[in-house]
């Protein structure tokens, strides 16, 4: 028997459902419509694709969405003056800066001038410290989503041992603070990790986050555990045509499906959970802002 397939997809699109039900609520019990803002700086393809894609789904949700673009040249102060001016615009709620930024600027800089309560991308240390504390705070939302798919898949996680491998402060650290706080026992590995193998095999739970095509093999997988694959790796495909590409993820998706209960497929399993935590995150957020209790819209 092999694992069952995570429809990334699929848990997205129910979130977002949720989030714009929830969005109608606020909207017509307080007439205060959530405003999503990404600064983009550049031209970097993939970033533009993201951000386009973040402004179609911020309105499919009936929230607003405003876009500000700089070019590439722009300076670090100038970016910082855009993030001060949406800092103190009452009509943005959550603050979203597309990394990366040109490398003339400070990528920790420019996450520590977004005001926490407007940081729907959860990285100010702020909001970090918060998730670290085990309080309510913004969370990333990668993580966030990794996190969700988890508890849709297996309920109730105590005690069930999880084995992070990676520890970005984008990934690898939130999604580790995320099930300690489902009760989950936590192994957090890295780069320097000895007995990699073995300890994947003691996981109930392995979150892929490294950026390693197919780091994790059929062999390092136990029967019955679940994978949630966080990388997200672009290989050549030559057997698809000339110039061709493909992604993968961090783990051998048809060597693990073969032992795992279920898995997440790259592309189509994380990936779409981030934008739809996004827009959660810019719902809490006007919440919080406007003294709303987040349970008073029914989500
Ligand atoms: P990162 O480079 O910041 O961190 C990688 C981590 O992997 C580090 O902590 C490092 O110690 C660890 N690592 C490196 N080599 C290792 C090895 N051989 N064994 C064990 N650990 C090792 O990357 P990141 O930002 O955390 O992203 C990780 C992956 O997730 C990337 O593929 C990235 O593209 C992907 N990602 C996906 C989404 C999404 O929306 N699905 C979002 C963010 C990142």
């Amino acid at each position: 028997m092999v694992g069952s397939i995570i429809d990334g997809k699929q848990h997205a699109i129910n979130l977002r459902e949720r989030i714009k039900v929830a969005t109608e609520n606020l909207i017509s019990k307080y007439s205060i419509t959530p405003g999503l803002a990404v600064v983009l700086v550049g031209n970097d393809p993939a970033s533009e694709i993201y951000v386009r894609n973040k402004g179609i789904q911020t309105k499919e949700a009936g929230m607003k969405s405003l876009e500000f673009r700089l070019e590439e040249k722009t300076s670090e102060e100038n970016l910082l003056k855009k993030v001060r001016e949406l800092n103190e615009d009452k009509s943005v709620n959550g603050i979203l800066v597309q990394f990366p930024v040109p490398k003339h600027m400070s990528q920790q800089k420019i996450i520590e001038s977004i005001l926490p309560s407007k940081d729907v991308d959860g990285l100010h240390p702020v909001n970090s410290g918060y998730l670290a504390s085990g309080l309510n705070g913004m969370v990333p939302c990668t993580p966030q989503g990794s996190a969700i798919l988890i508890k849709e898949t297996l309920g109730d996680l105590s005690g069930l041992h999880a084995v992070v491998v990676g520890r970005s402060n984008l990934v690898g650290k939130p999604i580790a603070q995320l099930l300690l706080k489902e009760n989950c026992t936590v192994t957090i590995c890295h780069s320097r990790t000895k007995n990699l193998k073995e300890l994947c095999l003691s996981a109930d739970i392995i979150v892929a986050a490294v950026g390693i095509p197919e780091l994790i093999k059929e062999d390092w997988v136990s029967k019955g555990t679940t994978i949630i694959d966080v990388g997200i790796n672009r290989l050549d495909a030559p057997e698809k045509g000339p110039g061709k590409t493909k992604l993968v993820g961090d783990v051998d998706f048809n060597g693990a499906i073969k032992n795992a209960s279920s898995i997440t497929p790259v592309p189509g399993g994380v990936g779409p959970m981030t934008i739809a935590c996004l827009l959660l995150n810019t719902l809490i957020a006007t919440c919080a802002q406007n003294n709303i209790q987040f349970s008073e819209l029914e989500f």
